[in-house]
């Protein structure tokens, strides 16, 4: 026996008495029961299930398997025969106006510009459609969400009827229906026919707004998203706290933020600019005070130093800026980060050393991996060792190497 659909009687019950058909476990070991009749709409056609009570217990999961209606419980009690159900009726009006809204939208769609709606997504706080659009233009979203909006402010009755296959040739159908039987239209008179399972308002007042909110390519249709109802106040309220505190944040009126942010991105290239050309300046200094110190070897130099924490790229460029203007400089920087040793390798011509064979080789001391040019190199390694240690030994092993 199937359950008795009450939401197909009327959409707008949220209160209703039933008695326990049977109860089981499904194969996920998931507690269920179902009654003779269920107000609770179980997950399907792109809407989200009702929640709610069945005698002041919790409905966590509502489906329907085999024309009957499971509604998922922690804790029922078994002895109970007879059932008072609440739906929780604000997260039903809302799936009612989000359906609904999106029947209006896609009909709006393709009225206008022959965009069909591909597939519906009921979201926790946006809606979206897949249409068949490759390039919406914004012209276009704005046509659409007036129309869908006129239809609401018109106020047109949302009917649905129970129809035999054979008298679907009598309704302009969007869409083939892909059931034979227990065929459900769902009818905006003269705007809208479609076959659908979901609930509804029982007019499109009901809907309240719709806003469309964005979109994107999705290959070669376009994702759009929607808000609808409640959710439009929602997402205004949402956006007012972002716009207010930008207000704040630069001290310009609303329609200045824009200019403003501008302003500040291009302020903001200035100075990393400014900030870069004066690290590259300390870096010089920097590198000048390394040759004054370099170590003598073999008739040519070697610079080494360990570091704590210093960014990689300051590093390189600190070993190139060394070995570009001194070709008889071998540099060697380690660098010793919270988990880790890494190493900076370069040399001037005047060295006859594969850099980055041999900075390979250095990192096996650490169980680490790199390589690089003949010229400069890079990788890192476990701190299994000190830095001071490890570069002691890099040295030896260079001693060896050349
Ligand atoms: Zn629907």
């Amino acid at each position: 026996m199937g359950t008795k659909k009450l939401y197909y009687k009327d959409s707008y019950i949220y209160s209703f008495k039933a008695r326990l058909h049977k109860s089981g476990t499904d194969d996920k070991g998931r507690f269920y029961i179902v009654l003779d009749q269920t107000a609770f709409y179980p997950i399907g056609g792109g809407q989200p299930n009702d929640t709610g009570t069945l005698n002041n217990k919790p409905v966590i999961d509502v489906e329907e398997v085999d024309g009957e209606i499971r509604h998922y419980m922690v804790e029922p009690d078994l002895t109970e025969t007879e059932y008072v159900g609440e739906i929780n009726w604000d997260r039903r009006f809302d799936h009612m106006q989000q359906h609904a809204g999106q029947h209006i939208l896609t009909a709006a769609f393709e009225e206008q510009f022959d965009y069909k709606t591909l597939s519906f997504h009921l979201g926790k706080e946006i809606c979206s459609i897949d249409i068949e659009a490759a390039d919406l233009k914004e012209k276009e979203a704005n046509r659409v969400e007036e129309i869908a909006n006129q239809i609401i402010v018109q106020n047109s009755p949302i009917e649905t009827k129970w129809v035999t296959e054979k008298e679907l040739d009598n309704y302009p159908l969007r869409k083939d229906i892909s059931v034979s039987e227990n065929i459900r239209l769902v009818i905006i008179p003269d705007f809208d026919y479609n076959g659908c399972g979901g609930t509804h308002p029982n007019t499109t007042g009901q809907v309240s707004m719709i806003k469309i909110l964005h979109w994107e390519r999705k290959k070669k249709n376009t994702r759009v998203y929607f808000a609808c109802g409640n959710r439009v106040l929602a997402q205004l309220h949402e956006k007012e706290k972002v716009i207010q505190g930008l207000r704040k944040r630069f001290s310009v009126p609303q329609e200045k933020i824009m200019e403003a942010t501008n302003k500040m991105h291009e302020k903001i290239k200035e100075l990393e600019s400014t900030v870069s050309d004066l690290n590259m300046k300390l870096l010089e200094y920097e590198a000048k005070e390394f040759i004054q110190h370099a170590q003598i070897f073999n008739n040519k130099k070697i610079v080494q130093s360990v570091f704590a924490n210093r960014s990689k790229l300051d590093i390189q460029q600190l070993a190139k800026i060394l070995v570009d203007k001194n070709s008889d400089i071998l540099v060697l920087f380690v660098n010793e980060t919270d988990d880790k040793l890494q190493l900076v390798g370069s040399r001037g011509e005047q060295w006859n050393l594969h850099m980055g064979q041999f900075v390979q080789q250095s990192l096996t001391i650490i169980n680490g991996r790199g390589g690089g040019r003949e010229n400069m190199a890079q990788g890192g390694g476990e701190k299994v060792i000190s830095a001071e240690n490890f570069i002691e030994k890099v040295m030896t092993m260079l001693e060896g190497y050349v």
